[in-house]
């Protein structure tokens, strides 16, 4: 079959790029992106029945149970355009949240972007911030022009508690541990597509293109 619509699902640890490789894909086919992040948050501030439950997880930092997360999912899968295709991101997380998808909506490519646990470290653990002024620089890819200073705004640069080394290396645990298995689940289903995420934006993006169009999705 030739120049079918992509339904996928792209997933990754933190750094891996994968928000901006969403982004770009769902650009260049013009399908939507669905952020799964962003749609409880939205849910959250709508104060829907859902939201005020899942407001009552996050507010006391509890995980939101599978059950309820995939009902958000499933209600907003419902009133969204999906004919064209459409890329899930932060969606499903775990091998629970992949069964009930396939079971509301089957995907026909699952993303992979492999990336090692050092390089998210080195990425994550390398970036500060201007408390001021909000710009992001990294130490060693987009260094200041002077050490620990805003070359903007001359404000001492911080670096934010999530991009603390020891933070990063939870979260990386939990990702293994949870996410992760994604990969043994949708390779069995034969629809992962591994990408390598180490290569620099562009290169990710340029090889996703490249495979998805040899396996017969219109790009
Ligand atoms: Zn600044």
């Amino acid at each position: 079959m030739k120049n079918k619509h992509l339904s996928a699902v792209i997933f990754g640890p933190q750094g891996s790029g994968k928000g901006t490789q969403g982004t770009l894909l769902a650009e260049r086919l013009n399908i939507p992106l669905i952020g799964a992040g962003e749609l409880f948050r939205d849910e959250i501030s709508e104060k829907s029945t859902l939201g005020n439950l899942v407001a009552q997880y996050v507010n006391q930092g509890l995980l939101v149970p599978d059950e309820l997360v995939n009902a958000v999912m499933a209600r907003h899968l419902k009133r969204v355009d999906l004919s064209h295709g459409f890329i899930l991101d932060g969606y499903p997380r775990n091998v629970e949240q992949a069964e009930a998808l396939d079971r509301i909506l089957p995907i026909n490519l699952a993303i992979q972007l492999k990336i090692d646990d050092t390089e998210v470290v080195r990425r994550l653990s390398g970036r500060m911030q201007c408390p001021k002024c909000k710009s992001v620089y990294h130490e060693t890819e987009a260094p200041p022009v002077k050490k620990g200073i805003c070359s903007l705004c001359g404000t001492p640069l911080i670096k934010r508690e999530d991009d603390k080394e020891e933070v990063i290396k939870l979260r990386l645990q939990a990702y293994h541990y949870m996410t992760a298995p994604l990969a043994g689940y949708y390779r069995q289903r034969g629809v992962l597509l591994v990408i390598n995420g180490e290569q620099p934006i562009h290169y990710v993006f340029e090889d996703i293109v490249k495979k998805i169009s040899k396996l017969g999705f219109a790009v």
